[in-house]
């Protein structure tokens, strides 16, 4: 089967044998198609994964083997997660579930980008649903993405009505400001590429290009899905005095958060990472309720175009690439 692995600062495409149950229990599925996240670019431009790491984690797929107590068969189109808490530890039992030891070392295998991936049974019975029927591939791509801000709007645990400003119009600005939105917050988002704007427009929800910010937004809370250094200002002047900062992405200096302006002005500024089961449940939820809208964020690319599809996300030439393999 053909995989797509980092090497040398490049994605290169792979053969390797296919990848067998072998009396495991669980599933092989085809993946149909994988979404690029932005931790795959933050992964294989910065190097956090050895050569040879099959990166994706967004699958769409098929499935052609199992050996499972679920009611999952041979041929269910299916959405998974990669990543399952253990219920029991000191994280999970705080509801911190993405720092659970047992999360961060279940994954599919070998990784999104191939053309067979190993599902566990434990995959299966927790983060798995058949893909709802009125939902394309590429929309149901959006299910563990969308997970994420889902988990991000509850971690803030903001008041109903509260006004909430998203910094970046990214896929994941994007998808955050209407999962704010399905919970009932007043959005408003912003960045610097005015097509973005017009897209979370176009989506019913109030946008501005950054530069034309207002000055005194006095947000009750702020949503930073961009780590740009000048993303940090913004936040700080948006925010109002006694307001939440959601940090929702890396930042490639580290910066940090003055110290100072979360003393005196009694700021809440805290992280959100990768969503628990209950969070992909809501996820899938508002994909199929067509609460929250995908239509127009990815650009398909074919496995063989997988650098491409890399360079033109890091490049801002699209918003997300959408890998389709097997088709
Ligand atoms: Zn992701
Ligand atoms: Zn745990």
């Amino acid at each position: 089967m053909k995989i797509a692995v980092t090497e040398n600062n490049k994605i290169v495409l792979r053969s390797t044998p296919d990848i067998k149950l072998d009396g495991r229990t669980g599933a092989i599925v085809k993946v149909l198609g994988c979404g690029l996240c932005g931790s795959d670019i933050v992964k294989f431009r910065e190097k956090i994964v050895p050569d040879g790491t099959v990166l994706g984690h967004e699958i769409v797929a098929q499935i052609v083997d199992i050996n499972s107590d679920t009611s999952f068969k041979c041929g269910d189109k299916i959405i998974t997660s990669h990543h399952i808490p253990c219920g029991e530890c000191r994280y999970c039992l705080n509801g911190n579930v993405s720092m659970c030891e047992h999360f961060k070392k279940t994954n599919i295998r070998p990784g999104g980008f191939s053309e067979y991936v190993y599902v566990s049974e434990e995959h299966l019975e927790n983060v798995a649903y058949l893909i709802p029927e009125n939902l394309t591939e590429i929309e149901a791509s959006f299910y563990e993405p969308l997970g994420c801000c889902v988990r991000a709007v509850k971690r803030a645990n903001l008041k109903e009505g509260s006004t909430v400003l998203v910094v970046g119009l990214g896929s994941i600005g994007i998808l955050m400001a209407q999962a704010l939105r399905a919970f009932k917050m007043k959005v408003i988002g912003c960045d610097l590429i005015d097509e973005r704007v017009d897209l979370l427009k176009s989506f019913g929800i109030d946008a501005v290009n950054g530069k034309s910010l207002p000055d005194n937004l006095e947000s009750d809370a702020v949503f930073m899905t961009s780590g740009a250094d000048k993303a940090l200002d913004t936040a700080l002047k948006a925010v109002r005095n006694g307001g939440t900062i959601l940090v929702f992405s890396s930042t490639p200096l580290n910066s940090g958060y003055p110290n100072n302006e979360i003393y005196y002005r009694e700021l809440t500024v805290l992280g959100s990472y990768s969503p628990s089961p209950a969070d992909l449940k809501d996820s899938l939820e508002l994909l199929s309720s067509g609460r929250v809208n995908v239509k127009g964020i990815s650009t398909k690319y074919d496995l063989e175009d997988i650098q491409k599809a890399f360079d033109d996300t890091v490049s801002n030439k699209i918003m997300k690439a959408y890998i389709e393999i097997n088709n």
